[in-house]
Formats: structure tokens, C-alpha cells, sequence
């Protein structure tokens, strides 16, 4: 069966209907392109047809190009993979170019039929692109439908000539929202933005897409860049008005991104460069431009980590082969910060939970938590008042344990004490069926000492939420040593359910996530204490491509919950403890009262509100910069290197068993540089062998926490790469 299906009607009007079979969201293959191109041919050819509607036979228009296409692309051409890619792209310009001129004069401009795109729901990357090239665009008057080009957020930008046609149809600036930030849009903000012409009820959608081809003249569909004397919309580069545009964009990109996007910089290259030129000659840039991403190694680290390998863990890549377990019924125990936050996600996804406190109050606490977060969508239009009841309902907050008789999962967020965990899963447990699976939400405590309290370790597990629950997407699920495989696939359905992320760890201090982050907020902070300059070490992280400087990290995250955490490891490894001079620095913010945000005072200055301002300018009363600084590269290496390389020791120690999953967590956890792919990726780009002697160069000037790790050696002295070593099951897009 193909993925499109072609007819004529008896007034002559062809439709497209991209339908492909078997999934629930159309995407874009190799043959489904070439079938395009044919139907275009058959439509042209014959004088029946008076006209085109490409539309969709699902809900929803299309969710993109199938990203393993350029994956496979990239394969079949060996060592030299370019021409191959751009040959790839151009060969789609043809084919949406020929869509587009529909048959006209070249000339005179006259006699090409009228193509319109039905769109029905969701339309992104290449179905957009296809939508761009038609001669009208009508989209059904649908809620849950967004249009855009979304590309920019997995590395790409849109090379199927939507950043040509769009740019030229609303201009560079007026562009930039939905070309540079990826941002999809609802039909009327669509159609407001100029992506779309037009917003009907959905039932009429083909019967007006047919009226239009069945009314439009010569002069409808002839795109502005084919007309004598067109000009750019907002001007062109050398126009005054252009000038001030692309200056002010190439400022804005590189303060965005700090330059370590290739993609943003191409996809402004492709624009500027090609409104110089005509418009053919404009879609052979961009489709060099698209290359040069697809070839750079950033590029496709992020492709293979943020579309690629996220997508294979949410299908359950890594979920032991047991029977279903979608969750039914909810416990949470404790209504705290994150128990109120998992029973807001989870309710959301239709599941049934009982929120249990040791007070009512604190339980009933939580669950207006979730009811701020509902009338938050509702100011924002995106909630109506009977999902906020029906969610609402979902939650029932109490002290009674007896609640949980039915409940097929429970998760425990209460506090991080030993003490008060047993004795709630002692209580739980004694309520819930036996086949039930407990799992906890602790970020520090070993799973496998927690199972201890448990009558049934082999259905212990740990599921750690990040904090905020509603917009953070990775969940960490820490099998103990007893955790069987249905309590796996138990936390993992459940992930499923909350369309989140997974990653699946083994239990050991600090899982992975909070393994990473921590040495990089420490490795901030010991260079406070050695007097390097504190703007330096934020601006270095920031030139990295972390979202957040250690220094403000910490601030966001509490300098209490640092000292609690110092404090608690200190304990646990006596001598062998190695951050003391991070902990003076810590201790004496938390002396003074700076707990960071919550209290308005941390390593930055906040103003009344709680606004952040600059960082603290007694910093270097308390802590004297040093004369001499380091230079960027030797601190943004510190920064990398105390992450990336409690990432290979994770791994090296089997806490971590798919880099996948290390490079998907890292992004998703803790922000790790997009660009990069995440730490495996990263050290993949930089070179393993490159990266053992950047180690042994921080190991003789600051310790031995650096010392490269055997594995990382090893793979360096194999002239292996670490995807090429361990990642079979996830090669490189
Ligand atoms: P919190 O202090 O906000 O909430 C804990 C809740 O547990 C409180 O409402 C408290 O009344 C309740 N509680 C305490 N003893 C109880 C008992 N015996 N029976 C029933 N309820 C009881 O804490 P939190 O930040 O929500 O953290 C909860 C857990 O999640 C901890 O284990 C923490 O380590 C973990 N965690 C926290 C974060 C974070 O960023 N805060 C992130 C991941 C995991």
C-alpha cells in the first residue's frame, strides 16, 4: 500500500491523500517523495484535472521527514555522503518547485492549475514545506492543531525550501519566530503570522479547498518570487531597511546560541544569501547550506540524540519483554513539591490517584497545586474548564492508607529520611495488592537500602522525577539490586503514559543524572574559592551552550539542599571525601543566610520580586580574584570534563548500560548542551584521543578527579569512538 492514494472527481479536481498506513502520523520517506513527484506528473499531464488538493486521510497532516531517511542516506554513500545529501535535497526542490509552477507558462505565467493544501490537524518540517509550495493553504479550525517548522530544535533548519519560501513571503524578521525558534503555531496565530491563508470549520475544509481550485484564477497562483519586480518583504540585505534587519538578526542568533548551533548560523546564511538572488538559485543555496549542517558532527548528534534515540527509549527500547503494564490506579505518598507535581502529570494522562499526606491539609495542599497549574493553561486558553474538572477528579487527597486497596503502582515522595520512607511503605504495603509495584521518588538514598523496608524488593523500584514535574521530560528509573523486570516495565509503561522520557539505570549514589550535575556545580564553585573570576566561569558554561551557569544552577536548585548533600556524602565516604574546598564556599553562602533563589540572595543579587540581577558583588570580598586568570578554553574544560567524565565512569561501573540513554539524560536532565549531543556524543565530536590529553593536562594542574578514566583510554588508544564501540543498536544519524 502506498502512503499517498490519488483520485479525480467528476469536476475534475485531483486530491493527494497522504495517509500512511499503519501509523498515526503521517511522515515522509524516500518513495513517498518520488509518489509525490508522479501524482504531480499524472495531475499536470491530464486535461481532466482542473486543479489539486493535497490533504491527509488522518487527523493530522504530517509530523515530518522520517530522520532516518538521512541517516540511511548518509550509510549508503560511504565515505563521502554530501553530494549524496545534496543531491537528496535538491531533487525535493524539484519536486515541490514543478508542484508550484503547476504546469504554467513560464512566460506568460498562465494556464498552471491551482493546487491548494487541506490541512486537517498538526502539520510540521517537511508537511509544512509541502503546504508552502501549494498555491493556498486552508487548515481546519482545530485545537489541538499547530502548524510549523520545527527543525531548528533537532539540529536542523527547514531544508526543504521552507526557509526560502517563507522567508520571502513574510520577510527575514517577520520570519525569524518560526525559522529560527522552531515555534508551532495554533491555525489563527498562524494564519496571523502569514504561514496560512486561511481557517475554516473542519467540516467544510475539503468542500472549500475545492471551491477555491474550482474559482482561482491565473493571477492566484503565481507566487510573488515568479512576479516581475518582486522585492523582499521587509527588505532585502543591501536595502536600508534590510541592512538594520540582518545585522540585528546575526546579533540576536549569536546571543542566542552562542554560536554553537551550526544550524541557526546556516539557516541565516541560506536566507541572506538567497535573498540576493533569484529564487532557483536561492533553493540551490539553501540546499548547501542544509548540507553543511547535515554533514557537521553537531548536527547529527543532535538528530541522533534528541529525535532518533529520545523517540527509540520512549518506545521502550530498553523494556524488558513482559506483559503490559499501563497503570490503572495511583498512590503517591507525600504531597509535597514533587508528590503534588506527579499527581498533577498524572491525573493529566487519565490515570486515577490518591494522593496521601500525613495531614489533610498538606494533602489537600497538594492537590490545589495541581488545580494553580490547570488555571495557569486556563489563562492561557489551553485548558477548558471540564478538562480542569475531569483532571481534578482524578485526584482524591487524604491521610487514609485504606485509600490504596486497587492501586497498581505507588510512588513515595516523601521526605528524604531513611526513617519516614520505611515506615510509609511498611503502611503501604499492608494496603495494596500484592502484585503491586512500590516505587520511590528519592534523589539521594540507594534504592536497594529503601527496598530493605519493602516485604516484596523484587516490586522495589526507583522512579526519579525532576523538579518542576509538569514541564521537566526525562524520568530516571533506578533498577536495585533485587528490582525484577515487570516493576521495570511497570515504571517504564507508566513514563509512556506521562509522555515523558526514560532512562533505565542501575541503583549506585546519586543514579546518573544528579551523579553529572553535581561535580559541575562543584567544579563552579572550587574555582570561586580559587579566585577565578565568577563572571568568567558563568559566561564559559554559557558559551558552552548550558542554559544555566553552575553558579546560577546552584542558586535555582538551593544552596541548603547543596549543604545537605555535601554534608550527607561527607559522611558516607569519611577520608576519600574530596570537595571541602567547595564545601567552605558553600558553607559560608549558607551561613549567611544566601540559600540562593528561594531566599533572594545566593551567588547572584535579586531585586524584590525575586528578579535575578548580577552576580553578587561581594563574591569577591569573601573570595579575592585571583591576578591571574585562567583562560576560557582551560575553564570550560573543567566545566565539560566534571561532567562528561562522571558520565564514563557511570557507564565504566554499569550504572549506565546504553550511552543512549546517557546522552538523551544528560539534555533532558540537566540541560547538557544540546548541541553536543550530550557527553557521549561530545566526547565522540572532540575525539576520544583529544579528550584523554585535555584530561591529563587538568589531572597535573588540578587533581585527580580528572584523571581519564581506563575506558576512556582505552577507547582513545583503539582509535575507537564511543558510538562506534557501544552504540549498535543507536549508529550515528
Ligand atoms: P517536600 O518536603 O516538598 O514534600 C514531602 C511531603 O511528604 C510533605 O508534604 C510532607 O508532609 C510529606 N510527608 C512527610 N512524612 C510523611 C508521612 N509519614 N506520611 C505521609 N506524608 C509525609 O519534599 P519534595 O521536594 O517533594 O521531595 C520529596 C521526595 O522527592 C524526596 O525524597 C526528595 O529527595 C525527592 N526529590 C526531590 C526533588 C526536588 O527537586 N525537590 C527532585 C527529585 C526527587
Amino acid at each position: 500500500m502506498s502512503d499517498f492514494t490519488y483520485s479525480v472527481d467528476a469536476d475534475g479536481v485531483a486530491t493527494f491523500t497522504w495517509d500512511v498506513p499503519g501509523k498515526s502520523m503521517n511522515v515522509m520517506t524516500r518513495e513517498a517523495f518520488a509518489r509525490v513527484s508522479e501524482m504531480v506528473d499524472t495531475a499536470l499531464a491530464d486535461p481532466a484535472v482542473k486543479g489539486i488538493i493535497v490533504t491527509s486521510g488522518k487527523k493530522d497532516f504530517a509530523g515530518g521527514m522520517d530522520l532516518n531517511v538521512l541517516a540511511r542516506i548518509r550509510e549508503e554513500a560511504g565515505d563521502s555522503p554530501a553530494p549524496a545529501l545534496f543531491d537528496f535535497t535538491m531533487s525535493g526542490h524539484h519536486i515541490l518547485r514543478k508542484l508550484e509552477r503547476a504546469g504554467m507558462d513560464a512566460k506568460t505565467l498562465k494556464g498552471g492549475k491551482p493546487v491548494v493544501c487541506a490541512i486537517p490537524g498538526t502539520c510540521a518540517g517537511i508537511g509544512t514545506e509541502i503546504a508552502l509550495a501549494c498555491h493556498r493553504r486552508i487548515m481546519a479550525d482545530n485545537p489541538k492543531a499547530k502548524i510549523g517548522l520545527p527543525e531548528i530544535l533537532v539540529g536542523l533548519f527547514p531544508g526543504g525550501g521552507g526557509t526560502t519560501r517563507f522567508s520571502r513571503m513574510v520577510g527575514a524578521m517577520a520570519a525569524a519566530p518560526v525559522l529560527l525558534e522552531g515555534k508551532m503555531l495554533e491555525p489563527a496565530k498562524a494564519r496571523a503570522a502569514g504561514l496560512i491563508d486561511e481557517v475554516v470549520p473542519a467540516g467544510d475544509l475539503l468542500a472549500r479547498a475545492k471551491e477555491w481550485v474550482l474559482s482561482a484564477t491565473d493571477a492566484d497562483i503565481v507566487k510573488p518570487w515568479d512576479q516581475k519586480g518582486w522585492k523582499m518583504p521587509g527588505g532585502a540585505p543591501y536595502h536600508p531597511a534590510g541592512f538594520m534587519t540582518f545585522v540585528g538578526a546575526n546579533a540576536m542568533v549569536l546571543g542566542k546560541t552562542q554560536g554553537v548551533y551550526p544550524a541557526a548560523k546556516a539557516l541565516l546564511g541560506a536566507v541572506y544569501e538567497g535573498a540576493l538572488v533569484p529564487f532557483d538559485t536561492a533553493l540551490t543555496i539553501e540546499a548547501r547550506w542544509f548540507t553543511s549542517v547535515l554533514m557537521d558532527p553537531s548536527s547529527s548528534a543532535m538528530i541522533r540524540s534528541l529525535f532518533l534515540n529520545k523517540e527509540a527509549l520512549e518506545k521502550g527500547a530498553n523494556r524488558p519483554d513482559v506483559a503490559d503494564q499501563t497503570v490503572k490506579k495511583l498512590g503517591i505518598l507525600g504531597a509535597g513539591m514533587m508528590g503534588a507535581g506527579i499527581a498533577y502529570v498524572s491525573a493529566n494522562a487519565g490515570i486515577e490517584v490518591v494522593l496521601i499526606d500525613a495531614k489533610q491539609e498538606a494533602a489537600d495542599k497538594g492537590k490545589t497545586h495541581a488545580e494553580g497549574i490547570l488555571d495557569k493553561g486556563m489563562k492561557r486558553g489551553k485548558v477548558s474548564a471540564e478538562k480542569k474538572a475531569e483532571v481534578l477528579g482524578r485526584i482524591s487527597a487524604t491521610t487514609d492508607y485504606a485509600a490504596l486497596a486497587g492501586c497498581d503502582l505507588i510512588v513515595e515522595a516523601v521526605f528524604e529520611d531513611m526513617g519516614v520512607k520505611a515506615e510509609v511503605t511498611a503502611k503501604a504495603e499492608a494496603a495494596i495488592p500484592e502484585t503491586a509495584i512500590f516505587a520511590t521518588n528519592t534523589s539521594t538514598l540507594p534504592i536497594s537500602d529503601l527496598a530493605r523496608a519493602s516485604k516484596r524488593p523484587g516490586q522495589f523500584i526507583g522512579i526519579h522525577f525532576f523538579s518542576p514535574v509538569d514541564r521537566m521530560m526525562l524520568v530516571e528509573i533506578i533498577r536495585g539490586r533485587e528490582t525484577g523486570d515487570v516493576a521495570v516495565a511497570k515504571a517504564l509503561d507508566f513514563v509512556r503514559q506521562l509522555r515523558k522520557t526514560p532512562i533505565v539505570v542501575n541503583d549506585a549514589r546519586f543514579f546518573y543524572a544528579n551523579r553529572c550535575i553535581i561535580p559541575y556545580i562543584n567544579e563552579g564553585i572550587r574555582m570561586v574559592a580559587e579566585g577565578v573570576e565568577p563572571a568568567l566561569i558563568e559566561n564559559a558554561a554559557k558559551l558552552l551552550g548550558f542554559p544555566l551557569g553552575p553558579l546560577q544552577l546552584v542558586d535555582e536548585t538551593s544552596i541548603d539542599l547543596g549543604v545537605k548533600i555535601a554534608r550527607a556524602t561527607r559522611a558516607a565516604m569519611g577520608d576519600a571525601y574530596p570537595d571541602g574546598a567547595v564545601d567552605a564556599v558553600l558553607f559560608a553562602m549558607a551561613d549567611k543566610g544566601r540559600l540562593g533563589r528561594k531566599s533572594a540572595a545566593g551567588f547572584y543579587a535579586y531585586d524584590d520580586k525575586g528578579g535575578r540581577l548580577g552576580l553578587w558583588d561581594e563574591l569577591s570580598g569573601l573570595w579575592p580574584v585571583a591576578e591571574t586568570q585562567p583562560d576560557l578554553p582551560e575553564v570550560q574544560h573543567r566545566l565539560m570534563m566534571a561532567q562528561v567524565l562522571e558520565a564514563v565512569r557511570a557507564l565504566e561501573e554499569g550504572v549506565l548500560e546504553d550511552i543512549r540513554e546517557g546522552d538523551v539524560g544528560a539534555i533532558l536532565g540537566w540541560g547538557f548542551a544540546p548541541w553536543s549531543g550530550g557527553p557521549f556524543s561530545w566526547l565522540d565530536i572532540l575525539g576520544p584521543e583529544k579528550a584523554v590529553a585535555i584530561c591529563d593536562g587538568l589531572e597535573k594542574a588540578h587533581g585527580a578527579r580528572f584523571a581519564a578514566p581506563t575506558l576512556l583510554r582505552e577507547v582513545a588508544a583503539k582509535g575507537q569512538t564511543f558510538y562506534g564501540r557501544f552504540g549498535s543498536a543507536a549508529k550515528a544519524a
